[in-house]
This record gives C-alpha cells, sequence and structure tokens, in this order.
C-alpha cells in the first residue's frame, strides 16, 4: 500500500476530521507533527508569538494526540523545524505519494502550504488540502465567498435558512502501524525557548489540559455533568470561575474538538434536555466563529493591517509605546481594565466581556494601533485563534464589520454592569482596587 503523509495542524483530533480520514482511505496513513519555529519567534513587539500557556496547552494537545493514535495502532511523527521542509523531506524519505492536511485560511498558513506544495511537485507527491475548521463547510456556502455578507446578521440569517451543518465523520477504527522512522520526542519548554513552564494562578477561570480527551471531557461536564448549558445566555457575560461560559475556545481554536461536535451535543441537550435561548445561543456564538474564519477568507491580509478590512487609510493611530505597556501591564489606573489585563498576563484566559471591554479602550480610548493589541493577545491568549482574534479587533477597533463603527464602551458603566459588587476587580487588584 502506498504511504501517505498526513500532517496535523489546527486540527488535533481523530474525531470529525474529515482531512485525516480521507488520508487514512488513501493508504498507509503517516500522522507528523511539527511545531513550527517560526511561531515561537519574538513578533515586531519583541512578545513570543506563542506564549507560555498557548504553548503548554498546545504540548498537552500533542501529547494526547499521540497517545490516541497509539491506542489504534498508529503513532505521531514528531519534529521541530519548519513545516513545509520537514513535511517535504519525510514525504520524500518514505516514497510518499501524497501529503494531506487540513486547509487554513489566513496569510501565514497559507505561504506554508504553498511552499510545501512547490517542494512536492518536482517530487511528483500530491497535496491534498482538506476543509475541516468550521461548523458551517465552506463549500456549502451558498454566495461565493466575495458575496460575504459584511454585517453578521445578514450573513447568519441567510446560512440559517439556506444551509445545513453537515453531520460528523467517524472516529477511524484501528490504523496501520508506522514504520522506518524515529518518532521523534515532543520537545521541551527550554527546546521552544522558554526558561520555564507556566506558573498556574489559583484564580485561573481556565484551570485544563490541552487535548482531544480533555476537550470532549469538558464538553461532556459542561452540558451533562453539571447541565450548564440551558442558562448559557444569562451567564456567559460573567467573568469569574470556569462555568460562566463554554470554555471550550482553547479546544476549538487548535481543533481539538470540532464545532460540529458541539453542535450535535447541543443538539442532543435540546432533544433529551431542553431547548432555549441559552441553548441556540452557543451555536449563535458558532455561527460568530464561522462568520471571522469566512470574513478572513474574503478579505485575506487587510484583516492584519490597521485600515482593517475597510481599508480606512483615513484614521490615525497612536504609535506610543509607553502608553501601550501600561495597558499590557494593567498599570492604566483603570480598574475594571487593569484587572482583566492582569487576568491575561498571569492565565492567558480573559472572559469575552474582558476582551470587548480592554480592546475598545485601547483602540478607541488611548487611539493606539489596534494591531498591537491584537498582536498581544495574540501571544497571550491560551485560546488564540488567527481569524477569531484579528476579526474580532477588527470588529471593536471599528475598522471591521461592525455597522456600528464608532460604538465606544464606557468602561465605568460596564463596570458597574458587569463587576457591580467589584468582585472581580478585587480578584484580580486585591482590596485596593484604586491599581
Ligand atoms: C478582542 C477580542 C479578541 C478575541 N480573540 C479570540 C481568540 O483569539 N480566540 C477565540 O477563540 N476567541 C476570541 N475572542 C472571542 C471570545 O471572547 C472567546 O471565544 C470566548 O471568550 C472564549 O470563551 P468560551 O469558550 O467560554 O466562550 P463561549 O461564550 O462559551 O462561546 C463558545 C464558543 O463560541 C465562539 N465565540 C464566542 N464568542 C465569540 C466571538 N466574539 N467571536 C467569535 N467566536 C466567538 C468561541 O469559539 C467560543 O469557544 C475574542 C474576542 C474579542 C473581543
Amino acid at each position: 500500500m502506498q504511504n501517505i503523509i498526513f500532517w496535523f495542524r489546527n486540527d488535533l483530533r481523530l474525531h470529525d476530521n474529515e482531512a485525516f480520514v480521507e488520508a487514512s482511505k488513501a493508504g498507509n496513513v503517516i500522522p507528523v507533527y511539527v511545531f513550527d519555529v517560526r511561531y515561537f519567534e519574538k513578533n515586531f513587539l519583541g512578545f513570543k508569538r506563542t506564549g507560555a500557556f498557548r504553548t503548554k496547552f498546545l504540548l498537552e494537545a500533542v501529547e494526547d494526540l499521540r497517545k490516541n493514535l497509539q491506542a489504534k495502532g498508529s503513532d505521531l511523527i514528531v519534529r521541530v523545524g519548519r513545516a513545509e521542509e520537514i513535511i517535504a523531506q519525510i514525504a520524500e524519505d518514505l516514497e510518499a505519494t501524497a501529503v494531506y492536511a487540513s486547509k487554513e485560511v489566513t496569510q501565514d498558513e497559507t505561504t506554508i502550504e504553498a511552499s510545501l506544495s512547490k517542494k512536492l511537485k518536482p517530487l511528483n507527491i500530491e497535496i491534498e488540502l482538506i476543509w475541516t475548521a468550521t461548523l458551517f463547510h465552506a463549500r456549502d456556502l451558498t454566495f461565493q465567498i466575495n458575496f460575504l455578507p459584511s454585517v453578521f446578521t445578514d450573513f447568519r440569517k441567510k446560512i440559517e435558512l439556506a444551509t445545513k451543518v453537515r453531520k460528523t465523520i467517524d472516529t477511524p477504527g484501528q490504523l496501520n502501524k508506522v514504520e522506518n522512522i524515529e518518532a521523534g520526542n515532543i520537545p521541551t519548554f527550554q527546546v521552544l525557548g522558554f526558561d520555564t513552564e507556566p506558573v498556574i494562578d489559583e484564580r485561573t477561570a481556565f484551570n485544563y489540559k490541552g487535548g482531544e480527551t480533555t476537550g470532549l471531557a469538558r464538553l461532556q461536564e459542561y452540558l451533562w455533568d453539571k447541565n450548564l448549558l440551558k442558562t448559557y445566555k444569562e451567564t456567559r457575560n460573567g467573568m469569574i470561575g470556569a462555568d460562566y461560559s463554554s470554555k471550550l475556545s482553547p479546544w476549538l481554536s487548535f481543533g481539538c474538538i470540532s464545532p460540529r461536535k458541539v453542535y450535535e451535543e447541543v443538539k442532543r441537550y435540546e432533544t433529551e434536555v431542553v431547548a432555549n435561548e441559552s441553548t441556540y445561543w452557543l451555536i449563535f456564538e458558532l455561527i460568530w466563529r464561522d462568520f471571522f474564519y469566512f470574513t478572513a477568507l474574503k478579505f485575506g491580509t487587510r484583516m492584519f493591517k490597521a485600515s482593517g478590512i475597510k481599508n480606512d487609510l483615513l484614521r490615525q493611530w497612536s504609535r506610543q509605546r509607553a502608553v501601550f505597556d501600561t495597558w499590557v501591564k494593567g498599570e492604566t489606573g483603570i480598574p475594571f481594565i487593569d484587572a482583566n489585563m492582569r487576568e491575561i498576563q498571569l492565565t492567558g484566559y480573559m472572559s469575552n466581556r474582558g476582551r470587548q471591554n480592554v480592546a475598545s479602550y485601547l483602540a478607541k480610548e488611548l487611539g493606539i494601533d489596534w494591531t498591537w493589541g491584537a498582536a498581544y493577545f495574540e501571544s497571550a491568549l491560551i485560546d488564540y485563534d488567527v481569524c477569531i482574534n484579528w476579526g474580532n479587533w477588527n470588529y471593536v477597533a471599528g475598522v471591521g464589520n461592525d455597522p456600528q463603527a464608532n460604538r465606544t464602551f464606557i468602561i465605568e458603566q460596564q463596570a458597574n454592569l458587569y463587576d457591580p459588587e467589584q468582585a472581580y476587580v478585587k480578584l484580580w487588584l486585591g482590596e485596593n482596587t484604586h491599581s
């Protein structure tokens, strides 16, 4: 049987992974994960592109994937380097006939895909990139991507009316043995450029390990064991603890869990427990997630520029590093902002309410180049997702898809509304809430 390389990317799962299933049908599948060194370099502001919390989650996710593959008789080949070079070399060494992987949509990722494709061509090795990231399949959109509505509600209505969520794909059964290649060690923190592992702050709202196994367990816990889905709409703007929202984001971002799996479980819950506004709202949020993926597909590199997808070249942005640094460190003097910025720094997580506020404050109150904020989030967030992060920052900064681009959060009002007893601010700043 012919050798097929499967290159795992942000799809670190075996359930509902169409790309992997197709690869395993095509031949002797050899699963590979590459810790791409470019994602561990410093960005233009001096932040490591993948910070310590996300790195920890990723290492755990890769370890879990290897165990799950081993349980099926296969293995995961692990390497550190530049993905296209390593994948092409392995494919050549093992005389593979094709490389399969999940399709990505953004600049850096598609550049890597393109250079891999270029390397494989002279070797006569095929490359198959398969869509696995979203709830609604890209091929099921009823419009060409250029006609993607620019306002979320228009997109949601269109897609809900005309498109069905495809069924999840079964997890493959027993797999072939991986032979004639060193499996390779999962790198340490030091290899990836960190001095030490991050310390877990006991106040964290996200105290979970990475991987498909823990992701599926959290889904089970949130819906079934704790029965929290039925009140999601009421609790989702909370800020303290694990249970005000699903906390599925890091697993979704690395693809440890598929959005269709979440969807199917929500539908089952609606049949077996209750269907209400809350159950719908989790799906509604997953549609937001899709919206930003398709927005990234439509607008390409514009999403990463200060002028945004609106291409607003008139808007001026400040680039005062000292002012920006007070925001990063949580030293602006505004307790609600500072508490949130300390939470992200110490845990890698921040609530959606917090993110909306700190982003609005940076872009609209301080007038700082919002791409700096997005680049800091890229480094700091445990759940960083290129489309969702940059899409939301475009939106909040007023250069994206917000029909009310001048919308500004009045921070004091938000603090009174969402933290009336100052419990959140006290949690992160101590009793002295005037930071
Ligand atoms: C400036 C800014 C940057 C953000 N960056 C990211 C990011 O890098 N990665 C990320 O996953 N989310 C990001 N979000 C969206 C949102 O804040 C997080 O998805 C959410 O807080 C994660 O917690 P949860 O899984 O408990 O969310 P839940 O409330 O339980 O939502 C369930 C899922 O729906 C999706 N979702 C929820 N809110 C949004 C949203 N506003 N936009 C798109 N999808 C959403 C996520 O996949 C989430 O896991 C950002 C929001 C803002 C305002």
